[in-house]
């Protein structure tokens, strides 16, 4: 089953796939954490992406495009996939088409994460992960049982993202009605966009995207 996550920065898709990935026993891609995995490296592509992340911009077209293709054949992508954060363009979503294509593959849901404007600048800001696993928390809506210490792994060293500071998130979300609202209706037209309301319990958004995607 191969999946496509959408929604404004901070709408949850990072969590959500996370369980998805859980549940489904399929994989996660988001372009998002390639990224910042180029930019931990220091590699030619992390320096030039770096730049865009930290003005809330889009990186381009063609190497999100070429990153992406890799992943998608990839060996642990047999059971499927869930694209976070791709495709974020008019253009990303035909190439993604032609990739589908070409490689005999399908997209078989498409899911909006429905979330108010007004609640992400909150949501984002106050949101921090695990440095050793990754599990997410945030300031007031998901603090860690005991202050401190990751609830999953014991670990004590978290990290907050670079851009996610109230002026990055602004521009993100302006990027977002930008250039990938012209997305959602890629899919619409096509007959495949599906909504599950992003600003419920972290939980019941789970089991709205569990029955979305047993359809
Ligand atoms: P995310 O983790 O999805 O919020 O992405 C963080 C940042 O990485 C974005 O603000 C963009 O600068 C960049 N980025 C991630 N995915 C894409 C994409 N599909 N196209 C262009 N830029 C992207």
């Amino acid at each position: 089953m191969n999946l496509i996550l959408m929604g404004p920065p901070g709408a949850g898709k990072g969590t959500q796939a996370k369980r998805l990935e859980a549940n489904h026993g399929i994989v996660q891609l988001s372009t998002g954490d390639m990224l910042r995995a180029e930019v931990a490296s220091g590699s030619e592509l992390g320096r030039q992406a770096k730049k865009v992340m930290e003005t809330g911009g889009l990186v381009s077209d063609e190497l999100i495009i070429a990153m992406l293709s890799a992943c998608i054949e990839r060996d642990d992508c047999r059971n499927g996939f869930i694209l976070d954060g791709f495709p974020r363009t008019s253009r990303q979503a035909e190439a993604l088409d032609r990739m589908l294509k070409e490689k005999g593959m399908k997209i078989d849901h498409v899911i909006e994460l429905t979330v108010d404007d007004g609640a992400i600048v909150r949501r984002i800001t106050g949101r921090y992960t695990c440095t050793k696993c990754g599990t997410g928390y945030h300031d007031e809506f998901q603090k860690p049982a005991k202050a401190g210490v990751c609830d999953k792994c014991g670990g004590r060293e978290f990290t907050r993202r670079a851009d996610d500071n109230a002026e990055t998130v602004r521009a993100r979300l302006k990027a977002y009605h930008d250039q990938t609202a012209p997305v959602i209706a890629h899919y619409r037209k096509k007959g495949v966009m599906e909504s599950v309301d992003g600003m419920a319990a972290i939980d019941d958004v789970t089991l709205a995207l569990n029955a979305a995607v047993s359809l």
